[in-house]
């Protein structure tokens, strides 16, 4: 008996997102970007957070010991739609 491939194929998104990549809705193009936080601290991208939004007693958001991540922003040159994608 020996070790063969696995009966799946481990399917993972374009990383970073390929420009070859279409606007789900219209086809278009999709221009790569992102989405700026310029909110109360210094100014940065904004990050995708597991799980649901919760809030502490000062109605900021919990976020301390939850993983982070960057999100794409791709936005469609023809309709404006934004595709967003998380790495
Ligand atoms: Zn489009």
């Amino acid at each position: 008996m020996s070790s063969s491939e696995p009966p799946f194929a481990a399917q993972r998104f374009p990383d970073p997102p390929s420009p070859e990549e279409r606007c789900v809705h219209c086809e278009g193009s999709l221009s790569p970007g992102f989405l700026e936080d310029s909110g109360q601290s210094a100014p940065g991208s904004v990050r995708w957070i597991p799980g649901p939004l919760e809030r502490g007693l000062l109605g900021g958001v919990k976020r301390f010991g939850k993983d982070r991540y960057d999100v794409d922003a791709l936005r469609c040159d023809t309709c404006g739609r934004l595709e967003l994608r998380v790495r």
